[in-house]
């Protein structure tokens, strides 16, 4: 079988896909993955051909904006349809030549759905965050604001779908691309307890478990309590850090902190506290009592699955999504602010309360019993045939 992918410039959506791709390679099925440079190896470590995005991601006029995505609706689908077009010839022809039985695509790769509906080839989306529907979208709603900003956009949002059904695409409205039905081929890395309103979801959504990548080298536990700090890949917040490395410097807790490119703005940190630029996060959540996280779908995910309670600090809608969720689950404790009183309040409740821990647990227990890869893989099988 031979299956073309498509993903974003972005680990947490590229990550929890590589075990996949190594099970589906390893049984003698070829993967195309269209990504971009930054991931090639870890790609190609999972034994697919790795065909690069890189240059052709947006028309040229579009490409010093980029950073602007997200904050403003129109300006976003402008983006999505630019990105779609600039890979148009390409992925045109690159369907063309390798005649793939099925194309995967991330949840917000949406140019891979557009290129299954341009080419009639049966589609799989691939969700790294919870899925989505009408029910579950409350969990990540908008305010007022962005409704009224989302009417105002219509005209350029409707011009841009204008362009999309020029080159080919048969969609009639934006809901048609950035929307899923029950009707959808769809893998979501979760598992049915912890995704918010499962049951408004079809048997077309398998929900296979999180994605969790071996240990590659073992920590030491030094401290009776371990906490971890991470804002994920993404997010950055020196004052964040700071606060936690001021307030936890004076306990008897072993704590890691995962800062990214950060590192080099802390001096004289505590001798109880490592800071590092990025970590085995698998090594450290596996001897961690608590982990202080963004809120980040992976890192969430990855902490439950160890039975890890959390300590929750979302910076997105989607984030807030998820640590109201694990909330709701009684698996973590939403940081009201990073005041270094609220810090310490916060982690010392989720380290001394069970119920917390319990909550994990509790979640853990639902991602071992996923179907996991192999109903994965089974079910990209069936789609394909
Ligand atoms: N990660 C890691 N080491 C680190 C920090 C993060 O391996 O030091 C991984 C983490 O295990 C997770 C991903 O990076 O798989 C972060 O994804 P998540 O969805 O949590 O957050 P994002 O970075 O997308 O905001």
């Amino acid at each position: 079988m031979k299956i073309i992918w498509f993903c974003i410039p972005a680990h947490g959506h590229t990550n929890p896909t590589i075990g996949l791709v190594k099970a589906l390679t390893d049984v003698g099925h070829t993967i195309y993955y269209f990504s971009y440079e930054m991931f090639r190896e870890k790609i190609e470590g999972a034994g697919a051909t790795f065909f690069p995005c890189d240059e052709y991601n947006f028309e040229e006029q579009d490409k010093e904006f980029a950073d602007k995505f997200g904050k403003d609706q129109a300006f976003a689908v402008k983006l999505m349809v630019s990105a779609t077009i600039g890979l148009d010839q390409m992925v045109s022809e690159k369907i063309e030549e390798l005649k793939p039985d099925v194309i995967v695509a991330d949840s917000v790769a949406y140019w891979g759905k557009l290129a299954s509906l341009k080419s009639g080839l049966p589609f799989i989306c691939s969700t790294t965050t919870f899925a989505f529907n009408r029910y579950s979208g409350k969990y990540n709603s908008h305010g007022p604001g962005e409704t009224l900003r989302m009417l105002f956009s219509m005209p350029e949002i409707n011009r841009q779908i204008k362009r999309l059904r020029d080159k080919g695409y048969p969609v009639k409205g934006l809901l048609d691309i950035v929307t899923n039905d029950n009707d959808t081929n769809t893998i979501v890395y979760t598992s049915k307890y912890f995704q918010p309103c499962a049951e408004t979801f079809s048997d077309q959504y398998h929900f296979i478990g999180p994605s969790i990548r071996p240990i590659t080298e073992k920590y030491e536990k030094t401290a009776k309590k371990t906490v971890y700090i991470s804002m994920g890949t993404v997010v950055q917040n020196r004052e964040f850090y700071r606060n936690c490395i001021e307030v936890l410097g004076n306990t008897d807790y072993q704590v890691i902190i995962s800062m990214g490119q950060n590192t080099d703005h802390f001096d004289n940190v505590p001798d109880n506290i490592e800071v590092h630029e990025s970590v085995d996060q698998m090594a450290v959540l596996s001897i961690s009592d608590a982990f202080i996280t963004h809120c980040g779908m992976n890192s969430v995910s990855e902490a439950l699955y160890f039975g890890v309670p959390l300590v929750l600090f979302p910076q997105t809608p989607e984030q807030g999504a998820v640590c109201k969720r694990t909330v709701e689950l009684g698996a973590g404790l939403r940081l009201p602010s990073i005041k270094t009183s609220d810090i310490l309040k916060c982690i010392t409740r989720v380290l001394e309360e069970p119920t917390f821990k319990a909550g994990a647990l509790k979640v853990s227990e639902s991602f071992k019993n996923c179907g996991g890869i192999d109903e994965a893989v089974r079910f990209i099988e069936e789609v394909a045939k």
